[in-house]
């Protein structure tokens, strides 16, 4: 039971909320929810336009570009399948982006209503905090609060040098809202969404040339899983890695981009090159915590408290976690300790995180380290001769898991996979239930399936296991057993 239905309804009272949450993103519509569970007396304010990163800009859109191009990109295979006429198709680039803002546009209508009952505790407005209960609302209409949340997310950071060739330089933020797009990009900054983007882009059938200032692509660390991403990204574009990228005006229509002795003209750039937490003009210097170099403050991970105040903070604006599941959960989290008594300790998920490539990109659990010891175990499989990935042309790619050595435990994996998205989860769900090793090999695989690829992987691992073990395999009926029944 939250502190709003018991001990804390005076102290409340004196405030105009309970609570108020600044940011009506993924992570503020999850606190939303939880603090609804307990309290009618809160306020949700929004800088606009609303409808979420993850929907207007992030997740959604990105993923309706990615599935235009991956499909166009599939007629480079058609010759090789026997399909004939694959040279007269063409990408209407105009119509692809139109059906990405239709769809954005759906999925956008479906989060406003969410909030469509709000009323006037839906307030339209950039907040200010002037101390951890009182915030203001576009330096007028101040408001009062037992709890706050700040939940206000990131936006994409260009280097100011860059920003002065004006639109020609697109962030996620507008790329999505062009008509149409030149032929010639360069894409800046190889991380996860760019990574995405430079592959959709180049996918679609655009000149695409990407750099990104170390060799680490898509935040991967295992290097024969980065091989893969590097050598099957530069079947679809050039790309320059491990220096900076320098831009400047080479005419009215054309942008020279350059990377040590390497320089290109292009039309248009997408700058990828991170993003920063939104707390630019939001006074968390007058909440009278320390903050770090970059603004920010020390949160607990498990409750998002700040310090002993009553402020938690929930979503991208934590750097660490930018992803959609995490801001959900951090939403939760938040909300529901902003109405409790004593805000409690939460366990967060197995980390997760995926790259929609072809093939797709995910590291799970424990990232890769080059320092290891030999107390952890790694055992691998490279996608080209898996029977299933044969079949459908999509043999490419690598598989790393990792282990404990003694006893199997699965700690982590990365790949670069065919439908990797679904053999991340696998993994996900084996490590977050203490799998081992000995215990996933006794899943069923059904054959011919991608999944055999992850069996491949794991007797690979196994092998390097100090564990004793049958050989994998139907085995004997334990008494009373489940499996055994009929
Ligand atoms: C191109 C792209 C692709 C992505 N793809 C994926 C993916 O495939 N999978 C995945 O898990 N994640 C993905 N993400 C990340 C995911 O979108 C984010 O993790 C998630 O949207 C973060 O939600 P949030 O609530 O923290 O922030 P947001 O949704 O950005 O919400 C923050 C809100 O705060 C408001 N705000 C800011 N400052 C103030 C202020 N001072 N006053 C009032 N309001 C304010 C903003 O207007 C905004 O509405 C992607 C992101 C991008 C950009």
């Amino acid at each position: 039971m939250g502190a709003m239905q018991s001990g804390c309804m005076n102290q409340a009272a004196a405030y105009d909320y309970d609570v108020l949450i600044i940011g009506a993103g993924s992570a503020g519509l999850a606190a939303l929810r939880a603090v609804r569970r307990h309290t009618q007396r809160f306020a949700l304010i929004d800088a606009g336009p609303g409808g979420t990163t993850c929907a207007r800009v992030g997740c959604m859109p990105s993923k309706l570009l990615l599935e235009a191009a991956h499909a166009f990109h599939r007629r480079h295979q058609f010759e090789a399948f026997g399909l004939r006429g694959a040279a007269q198709l063409h990408a209407d680039i105009p119509a692809v982006l139109q059906r990405v803002r239709a769809e954005r546009d759906r999925f956008v209508a479906g989060v406003l209503q969410t909030t469509a009952d709000l009323g006037t505790r839906a307030i339209t407005g950039r907040a200010r905090i002037l101390d951890p209960h009182t915030v203001e609302i576009d330096g007028q209409r101040r408001l009062s609060t037992r709890s706050l949340i700040i939940a206000t997310g990131s936006t994409p950071h260009v280097p100011d040098e860059w920003q002065v060739l004006g639109p020609r330089v697109l962030t996620t933020d507008t790329l999505f809202e062009q008509t149409d797009l030149p032929r010639r990009m360069a894409v800046l900054g190889l991380g996860p969404l760019g990574t995405e983007m430079a592959q959709a882009l180049a996918h679609l059938g655009l000149e695409v040339t990407a750099f990104h200032t170390n060799h680490h692509l898509a935040g991967l660390a295992d290097p024969k899983v980065n091989a893969a991403l590097e050598q099957s990204l530069s079947g679809s574009m050039h790309l320059q890695l491990g220096r900076m990228p320098q831009l400047k005006a080479f005419d009215a229509r054309a942008i020279t981009v350059g990377a040590g002795d390497f320089s290109t003209q292009v039309d248009a750039v997408l700058a990828a090159t991170g993003r920063r937490p939104s707390v630019c003009g939001l006074g968390l210097e007058n909440l009278g915590v320390a903050l770090d170099d970059r603004g920010l403050p020390d949160v607990d991970p498990h409750t998002l408290q700040l310090e002993q105040l009553s402020v938690f903070w929930a979503g991208d604006i934590n750097p660490d976690r930018a992803l959609l599941h995490e801001a959900a959960d951090e939403g939760e989290i938040a909300g529901s300790n902003a109405v409790a008594d004593h805000p409690r300790a939460y366990a967060r998920r197995t980390p997760l995180a995926i790259t929609f490539t072809e093939p797709s990109v995910a590291s799970i659990g424990l990232p890769y380290d080059p320092h290891w010891t030999d107390e952890v175990a790694i055992g691998g499989v490279d996608f080209a001769n898996q029977g299933r990935a044969r079949t459908g042309l999509r043999n490419q790619g690598a598989l790393r898991l990792y282990a404990k050595a003694n006893g199997g435990e699965l700690l982590g994996a990365q790949l670069c996979a065919p439908a990797g998205e679904h053999l991340a989860h696998l993994i996900a769900w084996a490590i977050a239930r203490r799998s081992t090793v000995a215990e996933l090999l006794d899943m069923p695989f059904y054959h011919p399936v991608i999944e055999e690829g992850l069996r491949t992987a794991l007797r690979d691992l196994q092998a390097h296991v100090h564990e004793p073990r049958d050989t994998p395999g139907p085995h004997y009926c334990r008494q009373n057993s489940l499996d055994c029944l009929d």
